[in-house]
C-alpha cells in the first residue's frame, strides 16, 4: 500500500477553496492513500506553518491569497519559473526536509487554452493582456515561454504596466489603459487578468468592436463562470475560455509532484468542482 500522504492549500481566508476537492477527488481515482486539507494560515506564521509540513508529514502544499510572493523568502530553493513570475503557488517537501517552490499558474492558464481550442498557438497573432497584478506575471511568462511574439500590456495604474514590461521586455509592450479598445485591433488573444467582472466587483469596461472574431477570449475569473466580458465575447461568436480550466490545469503538476501520478482534468472532475458553484 502507498504511504499516506498529506497535503493542503494555505491562505488567508481558505474556506472558499476549491481545491481540496480537487486533489480528493485524485487521491481517490488513483486510489492512493492521503488527504488534501484547507489550512488558514495568518500572514505572520507563513514561515513557521511552512517550516512544519515536514514535520507533520506533508508532501507538499498550495498557496494563495496573501502567502504566494511571502513564501518566496521563506524556501530553500526557487524554482526560475517561479522566480521569474515572483510568486510562489506550489511547495515541495523534499526527501531531505527542505522546501522547493515552484509556480504552475502559467502552465495551468496556457493548458487551459490548448484543451478549449487543441490547435492554439502563441504566436498566432498578438495578445492582448489586461490587468498587471500577480495573476498577469503567471499569463504572461506562460505565453512568452509557449513563443508568443507580441504582448500588448495594459493596466489600469500605467506604472505597474510599464514596469511590468520594462522587467519582462521581449515582446511585451505597455499600452496606457484609455487605449485598450483600441489595442484589440488585429489581436489573436484577449485575456483578462483583472478583478473586473468578478462576483461583487463592476464588469470590466472594454469595447470588443476592434476585436477579429477569430481571436481567443478568455478570462481567469472563474466566479461567475461566464464574466459578463465573457459573455459579450460570446454573443459576438468569439470562441471563449473561462478561468476554471487554469485553476483545474495548475493543480496537476503540484498533484504529480505530491503523489507521483499525473491526473487529468476528467468530465467527473469537472462535474464534482462544477457542482460547488
Ligand atoms: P491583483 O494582484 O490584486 O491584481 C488586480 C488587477 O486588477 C490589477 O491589475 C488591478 O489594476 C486591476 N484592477 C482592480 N480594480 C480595477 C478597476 N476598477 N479597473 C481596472 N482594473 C482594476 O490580483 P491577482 O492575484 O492578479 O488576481 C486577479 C484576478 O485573477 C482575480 O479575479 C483572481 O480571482 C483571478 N485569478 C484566477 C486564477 C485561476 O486559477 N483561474 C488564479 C489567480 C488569480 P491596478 O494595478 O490599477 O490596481
Amino acid at each position: 500500500m502507498a504511504p499516506y500522504k498529506l497535503a493542503g492549500v494555505m491562505g488567508w481566508p481558505v474556506a472558499h477553496s476549491r481545491s481540496p476537492v480537487i486533489h480528493n477527488h485524485w487521491i481517490a481515482e488513483h486510489g492512493l492513500s492521503g488527504a488534501y486539507v484547507l489550512l488558514p494560515v495568518q500572514p505572520e506564521r507563513i514561515e513557521t506553518a511552512l517550516r512544519a509540513l515536514p514535520v507533520l508529514g506533508f508532501a507538499g502544499c498550495n498557496l494563495t491569497i496573501p502567502h504566494k510572493v511571502a513564501a518566496l523568502a521563506v524556501v530553500d530553493r526557487v524554482e526560475s519559473l517561479a522566480q521569474r513570475i515572483g510568486a510562489v503557488n506550489t511547495i515541495v517537501v523534499e526527501a531531505d526536509g527542505s522546501l522547493t517552490g515552484r509556480n504552475t499558474d502559467g502552465f495551468g492558464y496556457i493548458q487551459s487554452l490548448l484543451d478549449a481550442q487543441p490547435g492554439w498557438k502563441a504566436d498566432a497573432g498578438p495578445a492582448v493582456v489586461l490587468g498587471a497584478g500577480g495573476a498577469a506575471r503567471a499569463v504572461i511568462v506562460g505565453l512568452m515561454d509557449s513563443g508568443a511574439t507580441e504582448i500588448r500590456l495594459t493596466n489600469r495604474s500605467w506604472a505597474k504596466a510599464h514596469d511590468m514590461a520594462q522587467e519582462f521586455g521581449g515582446p511585451v509592450r505597455a499600452i496606457p489603459w484609455e487605449d485598450r479598445h483600441d489595442a484589440l485591433a488585429g489581436a489573436a488573444l484577449l485575456v483578462n487578468t483583472t478583478n473586473q467582472g468578478m462576483h461583487g466587483e463592476a464588469a470590466l469596461d472594454l469595447r470588443l468592436d476592434q476585436l477579429p472574431v477569430q481571436a481567443l477570449v478568455s478570462d481567469i475569473i472563474y466566479v461567475p463562470l461566464e464574466t459578463p466580458l465573457l459573455e459579450a465575447a460570446r454573443l459576438r461568436g468569439h470562441v471563449t475560455v473561462n478561468g476554471l480550466g487554469m485553476l483545474l490545469n495548475q493543480a496537476r503538476p503540484a498533484f504529480a509532484a505530491w503523489f507521483g501520478v499525473q491526473p487529468g482534468v476528467t468530465p467527473a472532475l469537472l462535474a464534482k468542482v462544477l457542482a460547488t458553484f
